[in-house]
């Protein structure tokens, strides 16, 4: 048994704090009589969609955002999506709009939210937000990475210089995480489920970010002593349990710092929904530098 323990880093409290900031922004533009809206769609009865949706939408009213729901039925086409987006783009009390992941299969993900303003894209999804990012003039940046990076400065982690690994290239957490980490002068190797070399790349790591969506993949002897480690998984084993990507019993003896599943990513990912619609309604009223 090694002496070390790794820090865990509470993503509730951190999400709090990021609550409380939003907040404030919240009252502010409301005095201003600016009143951030979000509608968020959700089509079909996943259940944990609607989990998710639903404490979403709390926490914009908790700060003072005003949610526009739009529950769907699994039939709903194509078209009536195409159009309901259409109709909040001309909302003007609509800020952002959340179209909640996944919709149901068949239905064109890509070609519906092609329909979405990108000023009220505030998942950050869209070619336009994609690009910029890129480009190194972020608009609306993926809720999930920036929450990482948030974990990342509260882990007081050396970004510049440091080795970074993301597993993970989906649009919404791998390739954004893997932009930010670059932006922060890291040098990032992205692997997927094709990389053959997974447990090298992980123990040269000084920051390990996984968002794979299987449980417990990363072996905690992977892992770098001293390295920092973020978790993104979210996986319910056959007994209720939820646990992450990475073995976290293992990862928690050898790393410096390290997120618990759950209780780490997840509130964060909700705290920047809430900044990302705050940022949409100061870029509509001038109030933030596009
Ligand atoms: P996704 O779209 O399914 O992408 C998973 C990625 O992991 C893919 O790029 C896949 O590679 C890669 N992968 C799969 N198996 C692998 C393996 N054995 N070794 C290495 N890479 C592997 O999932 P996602 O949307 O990015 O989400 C990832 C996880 O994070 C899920 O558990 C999800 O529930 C969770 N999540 C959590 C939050 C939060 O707020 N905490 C937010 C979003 C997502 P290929 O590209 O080659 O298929």
């Amino acid at each position: 048994m090694s002496q070390h323990r790794a820090r865990i880093l509470d993503g509730k409290a951190i999400a709090q704090t990021v609550r409380s900031e939003v907040r404030q922004q919240v009252a502010d533009l409301r005095a201003q009589g600016i009143t951030p809206g979000l509608a968020v769609i959700v089509v079909g009865d996943d259940p944990a969609s609607h989990i998710y949706v639903r404490n979403k939408s709390r926490a914009c009213q908790e700060v003072g955002i005003v949610v526009f729901d739009h529950s769907l039925p699994a039939q709903t086409t194509a078209a009536e999506l195409k159009a309901l987006l259409h109709q909040l783009n001309a909302d003007p009390s609509v800020y952002g709009v959340l179209l909640q992941l996944p919709i149901p299969a068949g239905l064109p993900v890509g070609e519906i939210l092609d329909q979405l303003d990108p000023m009220k894209d505030v998942d950050g999804l869209l070619e336009a937000n994609v690009g910029r990012l890129w480009l190194g003039r972020p608009r609306f940046v993926p809720c999930t990475p920036l929450g990482v990076m948030r974990l990342l400065s509260e882990a007081a982690a050396q970004l510049r210089g440091a080795r970074a690994v993301v597993i993970g290239r989906s649009i919404l957490v791998g390739r954004p995480m893997a932009a930010l980490l670059l932006a922060a002068d890291a040098t990032v190797t992205i692997c997927h489920s094709r990389s053959l070399d997974l447990a090298d790349r992980v123990a040269e790591a000084d920051v390990v970010v996984a968002a794979i969506g299987k449980p417990e993949a990363i072996v905690g002897r992977f892992i770098k002593p001293g390295a920092v480690v973020i978790d993104v998984g979210i996986n319910r084993l056959a007994d209720g349990k939820l646990v992450g990507d990475v073995e976290f019993v293992g990862a928690v003896e050898r790393a410096s710092a390290i997120t618990p599943v759950p209780g780490g990513v997840g509130p964060l990912t909700i705290a920047y929904l809430l900044h990302n619609t705050v940022l949409a309604a100061k870029l509509r009223h001038g109030l933030a530098a596009d």
